[in-house]
Protein backbone atom coordinates (compact mmCIF):
# COMPACT_ATOMS: atom_id res chain seq x y z
CA UNK A 1 0.00 0.00 0.00
CA UNK A 2 1.91 3.40 -1.80
CA UNK A 3 0.78 6.55 1.04
CA UNK A 4 0.05 9.37 -1.21
CA UNK A 5 -0.24 12.84 -0.54
CA UNK A 6 -1.69 15.40 -2.97
CA UNK A 7 -1.42 19.20 -1.57
CA UNK A 8 -3.42 21.85 -2.35
CA UNK A 9 -3.46 25.42 -1.35
CA UNK A 10 -5.15 27.43 -4.08
CA UNK A 11 -8.45 27.81 -6.00
CA UNK A 12 -6.84 26.61 -9.28
CA UNK A 13 -5.71 23.48 -7.55
CA UNK A 14 -9.29 22.08 -6.28
CA UNK A 15 -10.57 21.22 -9.49
CA UNK A 16 -6.83 19.73 -10.29
CA UNK A 17 -6.77 17.71 -7.35
CA UNK A 18 -10.71 16.07 -7.17
CA UNK A 19 -10.72 13.33 -10.24
CA UNK A 20 -7.27 12.63 -9.32
CA UNK A 21 -8.30 12.08 -5.34
CA UNK A 22 -11.51 10.74 -6.59
CA UNK A 23 -9.37 7.86 -9.05
CA UNK A 24 -6.92 6.72 -6.14
CA UNK A 25 -9.94 6.06 -3.36
CA UNK A 26 -10.84 3.43 -6.73
CA UNK A 27 -7.64 1.83 -5.85
CA UNK A 28 -7.57 1.12 -1.72
CA UNK A 29 -5.89 -2.02 -2.69
CA UNK A 30 -3.29 -0.03 -3.88
CA UNK A 31 -3.22 3.63 -2.51
CA UNK A 32 -3.66 5.33 0.64
CA UNK A 33 -4.45 8.96 -0.12
CA UNK A 34 -4.40 12.13 1.91
CA UNK A 35 -5.76 15.81 1.45
CA UNK A 36 -3.14 18.10 2.53
CA UNK A 37 -4.85 22.16 2.51
CA UNK A 38 -2.07 24.33 3.23
CA UNK A 39 -4.48 27.60 2.88
CA UNK A 40 -3.11 29.23 1.20
CA UNK A 41 -6.74 30.91 -0.27
CA UNK A 42 -7.22 32.39 2.86
CA UNK A 43 -10.75 32.38 2.18
CA UNK A 44 -11.62 28.92 4.17
CA UNK A 45 -15.31 29.42 3.71
CA UNK A 46 -14.84 29.88 -0.29
CA UNK A 47 -12.75 26.86 -0.47
CA UNK A 48 -15.25 24.36 1.47
CA UNK A 49 -17.75 25.42 -1.06
CA UNK A 50 -15.56 24.43 -3.72
CA UNK A 51 -14.48 21.00 -2.18
CA UNK A 52 -18.58 20.41 -1.71
CA UNK A 53 -19.00 20.95 -5.18
CA UNK A 54 -15.79 18.86 -6.73
CA UNK A 55 -17.41 16.15 -4.07
CA UNK A 56 -13.60 15.90 -2.59
CA UNK A 57 -13.08 15.17 0.64
CA UNK A 58 -12.76 17.33 3.53
CA UNK A 59 -8.65 17.70 3.95
CA UNK A 60 -6.85 15.85 5.99
CA UNK A 61 -4.48 18.44 7.15
CA UNK A 62 -5.43 21.56 7.06
CA UNK A 63 -2.35 23.99 7.94
CA UNK A 64 -4.11 27.57 7.37
CA UNK A 65 -0.69 29.44 6.01
CA UNK A 66 -3.23 32.32 4.95
CA UNK A 67 -1.72 35.17 2.79
CA UNK A 68 1.76 37.40 2.70
CA UNK A 69 4.48 38.35 0.48
CA UNK A 70 5.61 35.63 -1.61
CA UNK A 71 8.37 34.86 0.46
CA UNK A 72 6.45 35.01 3.93
CA UNK A 73 3.65 32.41 2.39
CA UNK A 74 6.10 29.78 0.52
CA UNK A 75 8.37 29.95 3.90
CA UNK A 76 5.85 29.01 5.89
CA UNK A 77 4.18 26.25 3.60
CA UNK A 78 7.30 25.15 3.66
CA UNK A 79 7.98 24.76 7.47
CA UNK A 80 4.65 23.45 7.78
CA UNK A 81 5.09 20.65 5.54
CA UNK A 82 8.18 19.20 6.70
CA UNK A 83 6.85 18.81 10.14
CA UNK A 84 4.18 16.74 7.92
CA UNK A 85 6.25 14.73 6.00
CA UNK A 86 8.75 13.94 8.17
CA UNK A 87 5.91 12.49 10.78
CA UNK A 88 4.57 10.39 8.26
CA UNK A 89 6.35 9.96 5.32
CA UNK A 90 4.61 9.51 2.38
CA UNK A 91 5.83 7.37 -0.46
CA UNK A 92 4.65 10.26 -2.71
CA UNK A 93 3.81 13.73 -3.03
CA UNK A 94 2.09 15.16 -5.35
CA UNK A 95 1.34 19.00 -6.54
CA UNK A 96 -0.81 20.78 -8.94
CA UNK A 97 -0.41 23.76 -11.33
CA UNK A 98 1.46 26.74 -10.58
CA UNK A 99 0.62 28.46 -7.49
CA UNK A 100 3.28 29.08 -4.10
CA UNK A 101 2.00 25.68 -2.58
CA UNK A 102 2.92 24.05 -5.76
CA UNK A 103 6.76 24.88 -5.34
CA UNK A 104 6.99 24.85 -1.74
CA UNK A 105 5.42 21.48 -1.55
CA UNK A 106 8.04 20.53 -4.05
CA UNK A 107 10.96 21.90 -2.32
CA UNK A 108 10.31 20.04 0.68
CA UNK A 109 9.77 16.57 -0.73
CA UNK A 110 13.10 16.74 -2.92
CA UNK A 111 15.26 17.84 0.25
CA UNK A 112 13.36 15.26 2.45
CA UNK A 113 14.42 12.23 -0.72
CA UNK A 114 10.45 11.73 -1.17
CA UNK A 115 9.10 11.28 -4.91
CA UNK A 116 7.35 13.73 -6.15
CA UNK A 117 4.71 14.24 -9.19
CA UNK A 118 3.90 17.44 -10.82
CA UNK A 119 0.45 17.63 -12.12
CA UNK A 120 -0.15 20.31 -15.14
CA UNK A 121 4.37 19.91 -16.14
CA UNK A 122 5.71 22.17 -18.88
CA UNK A 123 3.83 24.94 -19.15
CA UNK A 124 5.86 27.86 -19.67
CA UNK A 125 4.89 31.88 -20.58
CA UNK A 126 8.83 32.74 -20.89
CA UNK A 127 8.17 35.78 -18.56
CA UNK A 128 9.70 35.44 -15.46
CA UNK A 129 8.05 38.65 -14.24
CA UNK A 130 5.12 35.99 -13.46
CA UNK A 131 4.74 34.48 -10.50
CA UNK A 132 3.91 31.48 -11.50
CA UNK A 133 6.43 31.11 -13.96
CA UNK A 134 8.93 30.43 -11.34
CA UNK A 135 6.77 28.10 -9.72
CA UNK A 136 6.44 26.10 -12.63
CA UNK A 137 10.14 25.78 -13.19
CA UNK A 138 11.17 24.88 -9.57
CA UNK A 139 8.62 22.11 -9.32
CA UNK A 140 9.18 20.62 -12.40
CA UNK A 141 13.25 20.54 -12.87
CA UNK A 142 12.23 18.80 -8.41
CA UNK A 143 9.98 16.20 -10.11
CA UNK A 144 10.46 12.24 -10.68
CA UNK A 145 7.37 12.11 -12.49
CA UNK A 146 5.75 14.99 -15.03
CA UNK A 147 2.30 14.93 -16.07
CA UNK A 148 1.95 17.10 -19.53
CA UNK A 149 -1.61 18.60 -20.33
CA UNK A 150 -0.54 19.41 -23.85
CA UNK A 151 2.38 18.96 -26.80
CA UNK A 152 3.82 22.40 -25.98
CA UNK A 153 4.63 21.28 -22.61
CA UNK A 154 6.61 17.54 -23.44
CA UNK A 155 8.75 20.33 -25.80
CA UNK A 156 9.59 22.79 -23.09
CA UNK A 157 10.84 19.75 -20.88
CA UNK A 158 12.64 18.03 -23.40
CA UNK A 159 14.39 21.72 -24.09
CA UNK A 160 15.20 21.83 -20.27
CA UNK A 161 16.86 18.65 -20.29
CA UNK A 162 14.40 16.73 -18.39
CA UNK A 163 14.91 12.69 -19.28
CA UNK A 164 12.21 11.55 -21.39
CA UNK A 165 11.27 8.82 -18.98
CA UNK A 166 9.86 11.03 -16.54
CA UNK A 167 7.62 12.62 -18.69
CA UNK A 168 3.64 11.39 -19.19
CA UNK A 169 1.41 13.20 -21.89
CA UNK A 170 -1.79 12.32 -20.00
CA UNK A 171 -3.87 15.27 -20.91
CA UNK A 172 -5.78 18.01 -19.30
CA UNK A 173 -6.96 16.93 -15.10
CA UNK A 174 -8.69 20.17 -14.69
CA UNK A 175 -10.85 19.06 -18.03
CA UNK A 176 -12.09 15.88 -15.80
CA UNK A 177 -13.94 18.18 -13.14
CA UNK A 178 -15.52 19.99 -16.16
CA UNK A 179 -16.89 16.78 -18.06
CA UNK A 180 -18.30 15.67 -14.72
CA UNK A 181 -19.57 18.66 -13.48
CA UNK A 182 -21.40 20.74 -16.69
CA UNK A 183 -24.76 18.61 -16.71
CA UNK A 184 -25.00 19.50 -13.22
CA UNK A 185 -23.87 23.47 -14.10
CA UNK A 186 -26.85 23.63 -16.54
CA UNK A 187 -29.11 24.03 -14.14
CA UNK A 188 -27.15 26.61 -12.00
CA UNK A 189 -29.89 29.59 -11.79
CA UNK A 190 -27.30 31.87 -11.53
CA UNK A 191 -27.29 33.56 -15.24
CA UNK A 192 -31.40 33.71 -14.05
CA UNK A 193 -30.30 35.08 -10.84
CA UNK A 194 -28.69 37.89 -12.60
CA UNK A 195 -30.93 38.88 -15.03
CA UNK A 196 -29.01 37.83 -17.88
CA UNK A 197 -30.03 35.49 -20.86
CA UNK A 198 -27.77 33.02 -22.67
CA UNK A 199 -25.32 34.99 -25.02
CA UNK A 200 -26.15 38.49 -23.82
CA UNK A 201 -23.33 39.13 -21.66
CA UNK A 202 -19.63 38.95 -21.32
CA UNK A 203 -17.74 36.98 -18.00
CA UNK A 204 -14.87 38.54 -17.32
CA UNK A 205 -12.25 37.28 -14.40
CA UNK A 206 -9.12 39.67 -13.59
CA UNK A 207 -6.26 38.90 -10.45
CA UNK A 208 -3.16 38.85 -12.35
CA UNK A 209 -0.25 41.38 -10.85
CA UNK A 210 0.38 42.70 -13.85
CA UNK A 211 -3.14 43.96 -14.60
CA UNK A 212 -4.41 44.79 -11.14
CA UNK A 213 -1.32 46.01 -9.31
CA UNK A 214 -0.73 49.08 -10.88
CA UNK A 215 -2.97 51.86 -10.70
CA UNK A 216 -2.77 53.05 -14.34
CA UNK A 217 -3.23 49.99 -16.14
CA UNK A 218 -6.02 48.95 -13.81
CA UNK A 219 -7.77 52.74 -14.80
CA UNK A 220 -6.92 52.40 -18.36
CA UNK A 221 -7.99 48.70 -18.53
CA UNK A 222 -11.52 49.80 -16.87
CA UNK A 223 -12.03 52.20 -19.53
CA UNK A 224 -11.61 50.32 -22.16
CA UNK A 225 -13.87 47.32 -20.44
CA UNK A 226 -16.09 50.51 -20.23
CA UNK A 227 -16.14 50.48 -23.80
CA UNK A 228 -16.69 47.00 -24.33
CA UNK A 229 -19.72 47.28 -21.58
CA UNK A 230 -22.01 49.55 -23.26
CA UNK A 231 -22.35 47.16 -25.95
CA UNK A 232 -22.75 44.09 -24.04
CA UNK A 233 -22.92 43.84 -20.31
CA UNK A 234 -19.83 42.58 -18.46
CA UNK A 235 -20.63 40.43 -15.42
CA UNK A 236 -17.08 40.44 -13.12
CA UNK A 237 -17.16 37.84 -10.18
CA UNK A 238 -14.12 40.27 -9.19
CA UNK A 239 -11.40 38.02 -6.67
CA UNK A 240 -10.26 39.45 -3.45
CA UNK A 241 -6.87 40.53 -4.58
CA UNK A 242 -8.59 42.56 -7.43
CA UNK A 243 -11.47 44.29 -5.20
CA UNK A 244 -8.93 45.48 -2.65
CA UNK A 245 -6.55 46.83 -5.78
CA UNK A 246 -9.93 48.31 -6.96
CA UNK A 247 -10.43 50.36 -3.57
CA UNK A 248 -7.21 51.22 -2.92
CA UNK A 249 -6.92 52.89 -5.91
CA UNK A 250 -9.96 54.41 -5.56
CA UNK A 251 -11.80 53.54 -8.88
CA UNK A 252 -14.55 51.50 -7.77
CA UNK A 253 -16.24 55.03 -8.22
CA UNK A 254 -15.75 54.89 -11.60
CA UNK A 255 -17.42 51.45 -12.75
CA UNK A 256 -21.13 51.95 -13.83
CA UNK A 257 -22.73 48.96 -12.20
CA UNK A 258 -24.89 48.71 -15.75
CA UNK A 259 -21.94 48.74 -17.51
CA UNK A 260 -19.45 46.05 -15.51
CA UNK A 261 -21.73 44.42 -12.75
CA UNK A 262 -19.20 43.72 -10.10
CA UNK A 263 -20.41 40.58 -7.96
CA UNK A 264 -18.78 38.14 -5.12
CA UNK A 265 -16.41 35.28 -6.52
CA UNK A 266 -18.29 32.45 -7.55
CA UNK A 267 -18.34 28.39 -6.68
CA UNK A 268 -17.32 26.62 -9.42
CA UNK A 269 -20.70 25.16 -10.29
CA UNK A 270 -22.10 28.24 -11.02
CA UNK A 271 -19.21 30.15 -13.02
CA UNK A 272 -18.89 26.91 -15.09
CA UNK A 273 -22.56 27.98 -16.16
CA UNK A 274 -21.62 31.82 -16.45
CA UNK A 275 -18.51 30.89 -18.50
CA UNK A 276 -21.21 28.33 -20.72
CA UNK A 277 -23.73 30.64 -21.31
CA UNK A 278 -21.80 33.67 -22.34
CA UNK A 279 -20.95 35.40 -25.72
CA UNK A 280 -17.29 35.39 -24.87
CA UNK A 281 -15.14 35.58 -21.69
CA UNK A 282 -12.83 38.20 -20.94
CA UNK A 283 -10.05 37.26 -18.52
CA UNK A 284 -6.23 37.04 -17.37
CA UNK A 285 -6.78 33.47 -15.98
CA UNK A 286 -5.02 30.41 -17.07
CA UNK A 287 -7.60 27.97 -16.09
CA UNK A 288 -10.33 29.76 -17.50
CA UNK A 289 -8.59 29.95 -21.11
CA UNK A 290 -8.54 25.93 -21.13
CA UNK A 291 -11.75 25.78 -20.00
CA UNK A 292 -13.36 28.10 -22.54
CA UNK A 293 -11.57 26.10 -25.24
CA UNK A 294 -13.16 22.92 -24.17
CA UNK A 295 -16.65 25.29 -24.08
CA UNK A 296 -15.58 26.42 -27.49
CA UNK A 297 -16.87 29.96 -25.94
CA UNK A 298 -14.30 32.29 -27.29
CA UNK A 299 -11.78 33.93 -24.63
CA UNK A 300 -9.79 37.25 -25.00
CA UNK A 301 -7.03 36.97 -22.86
CA UNK A 302 -5.42 40.08 -21.22
CA UNK A 303 -2.20 38.94 -21.09
CA UNK A 304 1.15 39.05 -23.19
CA UNK A 305 1.66 35.55 -23.21
CA UNK A 306 0.31 32.32 -22.43
CA UNK A 307 1.62 29.43 -20.86
CA UNK A 308 -1.12 27.47 -22.61
CA UNK A 309 -0.50 27.99 -26.46
CA UNK A 310 -2.80 25.01 -27.47
CA UNK A 311 -6.00 27.53 -26.35
CA UNK A 312 -4.68 29.77 -28.97
CA UNK A 313 -3.55 27.34 -31.62
CA UNK A 314 -6.56 24.92 -31.85
CA UNK A 315 -8.60 26.73 -29.09
CA UNK A 316 -11.09 29.61 -29.15
CA UNK A 317 -8.53 32.13 -27.47
CA UNK A 318 -7.14 35.49 -28.51
CA UNK A 319 -4.23 36.83 -26.71
CA UNK A 320 -4.49 40.79 -26.83
CA UNK A 321 -2.15 41.38 -24.49
CA UNK A 322 -2.05 45.45 -23.31
CA UNK A 323 -3.07 46.40 -27.07
CA UNK A 324 -6.22 48.10 -26.11
CA UNK A 325 -7.16 48.34 -29.96
CA UNK A 326 -6.89 44.79 -30.83
CA UNK A 327 -9.05 43.87 -27.58
CA UNK A 328 -11.89 45.93 -29.01
CA UNK A 329 -11.55 45.35 -32.54
CA UNK A 330 -11.25 41.52 -31.15
CA UNK A 331 -14.59 41.77 -29.14
CA UNK A 332 -16.46 43.62 -31.98
CA UNK A 333 -15.39 40.41 -33.89
CA UNK A 334 -16.90 38.32 -31.44
CA UNK A 335 -19.43 40.49 -31.75
CA UNK A 336 -20.14 40.37 -35.23
CA UNK A 337 -20.75 37.13 -35.44
CA UNK A 338 -16.48 36.60 -37.00
CA UNK A 339 -15.78 33.75 -34.42
CA UNK A 340 -12.95 31.18 -34.89
CA UNK A 341 -14.15 27.56 -34.88
CA UNK A 342 -11.91 25.83 -31.74
CA UNK A 343 -11.21 22.39 -31.49
CA UNK A 344 -10.77 20.15 -28.02
CA UNK A 345 -7.39 19.79 -27.47
CA UNK A 346 -5.82 15.86 -27.76
CA UNK A 347 -6.85 14.18 -24.62
CA UNK A 348 -8.62 16.66 -22.91
CA UNK A 349 -11.09 14.37 -22.71
CA UNK A 350 -12.52 13.31 -19.08
CA UNK A 351 -10.33 10.88 -18.61
CA UNK A 352 -6.91 12.16 -17.41
CA UNK A 353 -6.83 10.83 -13.64
CA UNK A 354 -7.38 7.64 -14.92
CA UNK A 355 -4.07 7.89 -17.07
CA UNK A 356 -2.10 9.35 -14.25
CA UNK A 357 -3.62 6.16 -11.37
CA UNK A 358 -2.21 3.68 -13.82
CA UNK A 359 1.37 5.19 -14.65
CA UNK A 360 1.38 5.93 -10.66
CA UNK A 361 0.17 2.23 -10.61
CA UNK A 362 3.44 1.45 -12.63
CA UNK A 363 5.91 3.64 -11.19
CA UNK A 364 6.09 3.89 -7.68
N1 LIG B 1 -13.40 30.03 -11.04
C1 LIG B 1 -14.44 29.89 -10.13
N2 LIG B 1 -15.11 31.01 -9.71
C2 LIG B 1 -14.82 32.25 -10.17
C3 LIG B 1 -13.77 32.39 -11.11
C4 LIG B 1 -13.06 31.25 -11.51
O1 LIG B 1 -14.75 28.78 -9.71
O2 LIG B 1 -15.46 33.22 -9.76
C5 LIG B 1 -12.68 28.81 -11.46
C6 LIG B 1 -12.56 28.60 -12.95
O3 LIG B 1 -13.70 27.95 -13.46
C7 LIG B 1 -11.32 27.73 -13.04
C8 LIG B 1 -10.45 28.22 -11.90
O4 LIG B 1 -11.34 28.93 -11.03
O5 LIG B 1 -11.67 26.37 -12.83
C9 LIG B 1 -9.35 29.12 -12.36
O6 LIG B 1 -8.73 29.63 -11.25
P1 LIG B 1 -7.99 31.04 -11.22
O7 LIG B 1 -8.45 31.89 -12.33
O8 LIG B 1 -8.11 31.55 -9.82
O9 LIG B 1 -6.46 30.65 -11.37
P2 LIG B 1 -5.49 30.41 -12.60
O10 LIG B 1 -6.10 29.36 -13.46
O11 LIG B 1 -5.29 31.71 -13.29
O12 LIG B 1 -4.22 29.93 -11.96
Amino acid sequence: MKKIDLVVGARPNFMKAAPLMDALQRRPDLFEPRLIHTGQHYDYDLSRLFFEQLKMKEPDIYLGVGSGTQAEQTARIMIELEKVFVDSRPDMVVVFGDVNSTMAAAIVAAKLWIKLAHVEAGLRSFDNTMPEEINRIVTDRLSDLLFVTEKSGLENLKKEGIPEERIFFTGNIMIDSLVKNLEIARRSPIVENLGLVRGGFVALTLHRPSNVDNPAVLKKLIEILTIIGRKIPIVFPCHPRTRNRLEEFGLKRIIDDRVIKIIEPLGYIDFLRLQAESKFVLTDSGGVQEETTFLKIPCITLRRTTERPITCEVGSNFLVGDDYDLLIRTADDILDGKIKQGRIPDLWDGRTAERIVEILARKM
